[in-house]
């Protein structure tokens, strides 16, 4: 057991007296032997370069063999916050150089991935489902210029996040009718069922509470 420089039966990688006394055979340097009238650096580097395709063959095995648990720690040094920095300041830096190559590649792949690029949107859209719904209402509201410079986004972004499953987020004053513009604020925002919500619609009926569909007939 023990460090493998420390040493076997014939004084070869050992810091034997007579070793530490000869210095390395490689010009210009001046560090002690360690086999092979070589330094330990200078020793290595000659057995790499001699038995260069043992090595490939070793290193590819051990990656075979190994595979899973390989991926499995590349895939943790990938989330460590250090290797998030340094990949994405690294990522700037390629970026800034990169620009016009970048976006030309994205650009084709894009084109020649649209399926697989919609299934990966639609993948998204199916797990921020909350975050779409707030997204394509505010996009709405402020077309229909609904949307108050004023509103607090955050405050918004809460009620759809904060919104029960299988409800949908209602403007109880409807942001598109043709007698009434409701705004895109938090106190116009309620959570119906999704039945109770196409039902109504955009009625309205002149009321602040505008919930007389609750009661009416499916037929405006
Ligand atoms: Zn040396």
């Amino acid at each position: 057991m023990g460090n493998p420089s420390n040493g076997n039966s014939n004084g070869c990688h050992s810091r034997t007296n007579s070793n530490l006394n000869k210095m390395c055979k490689v010009e210009s340097c001046s560090n002690s032997v360690y086999c092979k009238e070589k330094c330990k650096r200078h020793y290595h580097l000659e057995y790499r370069e001699l038995n260069k395709e043992k090595i490939s063959t070793q290193k590819k095995n051990y990656r075979e063999i190994n595979k899973e648990s390989l991926k499995k720690i590349a895939k943790e040094k990938r989330q460590t916050s250090e290797y998030k920095e340094y990949f994405n300041s690294y990522f700037k830096k390629w970026y800034q150089e990169n620009k016009k190559a970048h976006s030309n590649r994205t650009k084709r792949w894009v084109e020649q991935n649209k399926e697989r690029m919609q299934k990966i949107r639609k993948e998204w859209e199916n797990n921020n489902l909350q975050r779409v719904r707030f997204k394509n209402s505010k996009r709405r509201a402020i077309k229909k210029r609904s949307i108050p410079n004023w509103a607090n986004k955050e405050e918004l972004y809460q009620v759809y996040l904060n919104c029960p499953k299988g409800k949908h987020v209602d403007h109880i004053i409807p942001i598109s009718n043709k007698n009434v513009c409701g705004l895109h604020v938090p106190w116009n925002l309620q959570y119906l069922d999704i039945e109770q919500n196409c039902r109504k619609s955009n009625k309205f009926d002149f009321t602040y509470d505008n919930n007389t569909w609750l009661t009416t007939n499916n037929k405006e």
